[in-house]
């Protein structure tokens, strides 16, 4: 037998059956018409706003990273609950457009920007996070022939990293952002320029459950930003000190301690230097706004035993859940949280593999997992599904295209 990942707080259960919003996982499918589906419940992406915005210091702005889940619904429902959206392309920004997003609330970081993108977002007057000197002098060039005047910050790439982050994005060398001690001529130089200076970004890292390890950056990422406000000689009017906090994915993962998170950026935020003094700062997260609060419910098509081993063979896999199949950055596969949803609160009573539909060894959703008895037709729920789910897994592989999608 292998672990099963905890299942998140917040969901129902109804008559047996885990339930989302007040509907049963089998009245979820009929509404939607067809499995697999994925199911993002509405309160749950509310109560960790409202949670996270408990234990921070007001001041601290609370920006939405879209690529963690840019389905429409959510996007609109998250536009009351945050400050500020990070996007990371020019689709990007069609869909936080199309979704009524403010373009005054956008940012838009990313380390390869075609002259397409930067002309729409800086027409648009989205912040551009500049992420080298090259990309700098295309944005004037850009900003002078729309005769719009840019908006810009600069993203860094800083000596330190956040320890423990499933992707390290800060610390050596990297694609991302500009290194720390280039920062101050360019900021010079944009500001002589004329450009509208945004002040800085500075991302450290993702999927981090080491609170103090958070904390760490934080403090790190506070003092760079001063160590650099001096250096420019102005003032740093915002400062994305980006995010990183994790989501507990698997067996002995615990969550992040947002009560202590919170409590040392009250401590800092009591002590800023003067450069910081007027600065507008917030936070960037995606994951762990949303990856908790979806499900991915696929229906079991076939059970079938080969040498003693049972295998639920599902309508979804890896063309939706790349992630929970173990292939998105991991290196050895470990269960994601997975029930038998329409028998929720039943006794685990059988050793099963859940695997996909597709024609890959690859295609596995939970190995010798422990689960009530099932059978065809009985609705599998995959958890930790609402981030980095449905746009990062290969969709069109083997023809499958992709899952419906419901806000409830
Ligand atoms: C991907 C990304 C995020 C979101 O990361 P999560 O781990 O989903 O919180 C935030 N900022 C930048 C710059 C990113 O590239």
């Amino acid at each position: 037998m292998k672990p099963l990942g905890p299942i998140p707080l917040g969901f129902e259960t109804i008559d047996g059956q885990l339930a989302v919003g007040g509907h049963t996982a089998i009245a979820l499918a009929e509404q939607a018409g067809t499995t697999p589906l994925f199911v993002y419940s509405r309160a749950m992406l509310e109560r960790r706003v409202a949670d996270l915005r408990a234990a921070m210091p007001a001041r601290l702005g609370i920006n939405y990273a879209i690529k963690a889940n840019p389905f429409a619904p959510v996007l609109q429902l998250m536009s009351g609950l945050v400050d500020g959206f990070d996007i990371a392309s020019g689709g990007e920004l069609a869909i936080a457009q199309a979704a009524g997003i403010d373009p005054a609330r956008i940012s838009f970081a990313g380390p390869g920007k075609r002259d397409t993108e930067l002309e729409a977002a800086i027409a648009a007057g989205v912040t551009l996070n500049v992420e080298s000197a090259g990309e700098l002098r295309r944005a004037f060039a850009i900003g002078e022939r729309l005769g719009v005047t840019p908006k810009l910050a600069l993203r860094v790439n800083p000596d330190f990293e956040l320890r423990g982050s499933g992707m390290k994005m800060g610390g050596g060398a990297k694609p991302f952002g500009i290194d720390q001690q280039e920062i101050p001529a360019l900021a010079t130089e944009l500001i002589a320029a004329g450009a509208e200076w945004r002040g800085l970004h500075i991302f450290t890292g993702s999927q981090s459950l080491d609170t103090g390890a958070i904390i760490e950056a934080q403090a790190n990422v506070l003092t760079l930003a001063d160590q650099l406000a001096q250096a420019i000689g102005a003032a740093v009017p915002k400062l994305n000190m980006g995010g990183g906090f994790g989501v507990p994915y698997f067996a002995n993962d615990t969550p992040v301690d947002l009560g202590a998170i919170g409590a040392a950026l009250h401590e800092r935020f009591a002590d800023l230097p003067e450069s910081l003094a007027e600065t507008d700062l917030c936070i960037e997260l995606g994951r762990y706004l949303v990856g908790e609060a979806g499900v991915y419910l696929t229906r079991i098509l076939d059970r079938k035993v080969s040498h003693g081993e049972t295998y639920l063979v599902t309508d979804g896999g890896l063309h939706h859940q790349l992630a929970a199949s173990g292939n998105f950055g991991t290196v050895v596969r470990r269960n994601y949280p997975l029930a038998i949803a329409n028998r929720f609160t039943a006794q685990p009573d059988e050793e099963v593999n859940v695997v996909g539909c597709l024609c890959t060894p690859l295609d596995r959703l939970a190995d010798k997992a422990h689960l009530p008895r099932s059978d065809v037709g009985d609705i599998v729920a995959v958890f930790c599904a609402g981030a980095y789910g449905a746009t990062a897994s290969p969709s069109a592989f083997l023809g499958q295209g992709p899952a419906a999608e419901m806000l409830v």
